[in-house]
């Protein structure tokens, strides 16, 4: 095992992996930018490094100035996190070849997955379900393209195939906008990627998101620990996550997930990885992989027990997979509320100083989170400043044990979007279960119109 791993990330998740670190008895140091120098996760960390100004492009996204860190501290690994470099293949690259362990896949299998198009290709061959869409790259013959989506059948959506986060994306209800769109799609996603690559795909409607979690060893096995439902959206991004997924049936998901793992054994991943899929009509459809850990990653750890960071570290590390399938069993219910510094209703981020913080507690709940009274949110990053979690052994159960916790939550000094998660928590629809990727967007618009009408 390792003696000392670098933490490159910051917020919930270096929290996170640090706790993980120390229960597996392993050294930490967190680098961190001007920004962050007074949080208390930095301070805990065995060591500290400062790698740059606050704008992350200086620090957390500052690839030299992050291997030497690991150099002057003598780290062996360095963990990622999600968000910043976590995905980037050079990065990783970068880290390999300065003889540091990554924590997460190969390099190589990085890029395959960072590009849509060959991701999907790979998906395929695996026998992964996958979107009906174009044959790979969308060609530049306008008169080509009409076919393809003739054939395809409307409404469709251009996506970019080195976008992310929900950037990247176009959808065409009619052949007289289809060129037009096209083109627009092209010319964003090569200002904003780098790469004017489009593909096209048929537009699902009413679809939830259901994802599949793996882990997989360096030694061709592989493990799905179950699916998470991530349908409730707004605008792309996740706000609520949960596991298992209302009504849809464990064999459905025994059989996609075993897909998904053997996709893995077939592409030799390596680590913990999600596969996203859009689901409709009882149908599973490959949207993306991500190679790295989720923010929701928890709802996973409560329902079965394993814990996702330390499996990370573990694989990374070289050793085998501990468990196998069989053993992998999901009980209850978990539920993640992403608690963001914002208005809860305008969406505007709202940083600034904590003057006062209650944490609930109780049976069933934790929270992950990196924030204390006192602590100044920086308004440079992401407005996620933790999560919530509730576990019950129904799913009800984990409702009740949320709302109670959201209740008992109090951060003063900012905004934060407490209340309309305690609202979705009363919410009849979300009570019953299986809304699509549109409804919270929906319900916020029709909640928008009301209030103006009177
Ligand atoms: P990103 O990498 O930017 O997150 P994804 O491919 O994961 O892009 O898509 C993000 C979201 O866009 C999905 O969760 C879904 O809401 C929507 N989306 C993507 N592809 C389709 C599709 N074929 N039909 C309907 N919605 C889609």
């Amino acid at each position: 095992m390792f003696e000392k791993i670098l933490i490159a990330n910051r917020g919930e998740i270096a929290l996170r992996i640090q706790r993980a670190c120390r229960e597996l008895g392993i050294k930490t140091v967190v680098v961190h930018s001007t920004a962050d120098t007074e949080a208390k996760y930095v301070k805990l960390a065995d060591e500290s490094v400062c790698i740059g100004p606050a704008a992350a492009a200086g620090s957390y996204l500052n690839i030299p100035a992050i291997i030497s860190a690991a150099e002057v501290t003598d780290a062996e690994a360095i963990h990622p996190g999600y968000g910043f470099l976590s995905e980037n293949s050079d990065f990783a690259e970068r880290v390999e070849k300065s003889g540091f362990v990554f924590i997460g896949p190969r390099p190589e299998t990085i890029r395959l997955m960072g590009d849509k198009i060959s991701a999907k290709e790979a998906m395929k061959d695996a026998g992964v379900p996958c979107v009906p869409g174009s044959d790979g790259a969308l060609p530049d013959d306008p008169k080509e393209i009409v076919k393809t989506a003739r054939a395809i059948g409307y409404p469709v959506i251009i996506k970019a195939a080195g976008g992310g986060g929900g950037r990247g994306m176009r959808v065409v209800h009619t052949e007289a906008a289809l060129n037009n769109a096209v083109n627009t799609t092209r010319s964003e996603a090569d200002a904003a990627f780098s790469n004017p690559v489009v593909y096209m795909e048929k537009y699902l409607e009413n679809p939830r998101h259901i994802e599949i979690q793996i882990l997989a060893d360096s030694f061709d096995n592989a493990v799905y620990l179950g699916e998470r439902d991530c349908s409730m959206q707004r605008r792309h991004q996740k706000v609520i996550e949960e596991a298992p997924a209302q009504n849809i049936s464990p064999r459905l998901i025994a059989k996609v997930g075993e897909r998904c793992a053997e996709a893995c054994r077939k592409i030799g991943y390596r680590g913990a990885g999600t596969f996203e899929f859009l689901f409709e009509n009882g149908e599973f459809y490959f949207i993306e992989m991500n190679t790295r850990v989720q923010v929701e990653h928890p709802v996973t750890e409560q329902v079965t027990g394993i814990d996702i960071v330390q499996a990370q570290i573990r694989i990374a590390a070289g050793e085998k997979l501990w468990f196998r399938q069989r053993n992998v069993e999901v009980r209850g219910h978990a539920i993640e509320c992403r608690i963001n510094a914002e208005d809860p209703y305008k969406f505007i981020p709202s940083p600034g100083k904590i003057i006062s913080y209650h944490a609930p507690g109780g049976p069933g709940i934790r929270v992950d989170t990196h924030i204390y009274q006192g602590y100044t949110i920086p308004s440079y990053y992401d407005s996620m400043i933790g999560k919530v979690i509730a576990y019950g052994d129904t799913r009800d159960q984990a409702i009740r044990r949320m709302r109670i916790a959201l209740s008992e939550m109090a951060v003063e000094g900012i905004k934060t979007n407490i209340p309309l998660h305690l609202e979705l928590m009363h919410d009849a629809q979300f009570i019953e279960g299986g809304t699509s990727i549109h409804y919270l967007e929906e319900k916020l618009a029709a909640k928008e119109k009301a209030t103006k009408g009177k």
